[in-house]
């Protein structure tokens, strides 16, 4: 067998790195829906697939999420909404489940929504990979993170207060900054 030069070896373990690195968690836009179907214990289920999916409507516009008895956690989205929309409601409800508030009996309903909306606004589209675009104006977030312009406005507005104070990141977000990509760089949205 052919033996390469140390260097190309070198070369190419960086890149399985890189595959393996990048695999769901750093190509954005994030893709939620695969992520919740490798979790074991949640669960995603859409609107049409009930018989009756106006009952549904009545419990929320967007979805929601519940604890089945058998210890599975549920995530059920209306999907006659925005895409966009859809997926923030999404990673909202997983951060119900993450941040345990099924069992946090002493929060209050408003912040456990607070909590819920800012899990999922820097799980869509965290600091350190909108540090990487080259333009960070609301629509290129909106686009590269598939976020709605309303929640790209947010994090355009967080991003710069957490740039303007140092934009700290841990060993961990600084690596997978610099290895994340993003789909929609043929828009234009060039990485720097
Ligand atoms: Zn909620």
């Amino acid at each position: 067998m052919k033996r390469l030069s140390p260097k190309r070896y070198d070369k190419i373990q960086k890149h399985v790195t890189r595959v393996l690195f990048s695999y769901v968690f750093l190509i954005f836009p994030f893709d939620i829906e695969s992520f919740i179907r490798i979790l074991p214990k949640v669960e995603l289920k859409y609107y049409r697939e009930y018989e009756n999916p106006l009952l549904l409507l009545k419990v929320s516009n967007d979805g929601f999420g519940f604890m089945r008895p058998d210890g599975i956690y549920v995530i059920v989205i209306n999907d006659a909404r925005p895409i966009k929309r859809q997926r923030f409601t999404i990673a909202h409800e997983l951060g119900h489940f993450v941040l345990g508030h099924f069992s946090k009996k002493d929060l209050d309903e408003e912040t456990k929504e607070a909590e819920a909306n800012f899990f999922a606004a820097r799980l869509l589209a965290p600091n350190w990979a909108i540090k990487r675009l080259k333009n960070k104006d609301v629509w290129s977030i909106s686009t590269a993170f598939g976020i709605s312009e309303e929640s790209a406005m947010y994090r355009y507005r967080n991003y710069n207060n957490w740039f303007t104070y140092g934009h700290p990141m841990t060993e961990l977000e600084s690596q997978m900054s610099e290895y994340c990509f993003f789909k929609e760089v043929e828009l234009g949205i060039y990485v720097e």
